[in-house]
């Protein structure tokens, strides 16, 4: 059992259901769910007890194993997403740079002919 990662990991869960972490963090700590049984565990005690108390109010019941799978499944294609969009504006980024050399290049060989 890794203490440091599992102590961080103890005090994102509650950012994680409010989904406040970062790509990062979230990468993370979704990696450790994978990784670590106790934490998984730990993570899906904190989801049972926060279903538990909306599904209370509005009486109906729950399956906790496919809370469990469809919240993790979520946050999953929610960094996909993010780190897609994220890759894309790094590319579009990208692309404006090279077509501004390009221009000075080009700008540069008129003003030299
Ligand atoms: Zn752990």
């Amino acid at each position: 059992m890794e203490a440091v990662e599992c102590k961080s990991f103890e005090h994102q869960i509650e950012d994680f259901f409010d989904d406040q972490l970062s790509d990062e963090e979230l990468a993370s700590f979704l990696h450790h769910t994978e990784t670590c049984p106790e934490c998984r565990e730990e993570l899906t005690i904190r989801l049972l007890i926060r279903m538990g108390l909306m599904r209370l109010e509005d009486g109906r019941n729950f399956h906790l194993g496919h809370e469990y799978d469809r919240m993790i499944g979520a946050a999953k294609l929610k960094l996909a997403r993010r780190m897609r969009l994220k890759r894309m504006a790094g590319l579009s980024i990208g692309a404006v740079i090279l077509a501004l050399v390009a221009v000075v290049v080009i700008a540069m060989f008129v003003l030299i002919l």
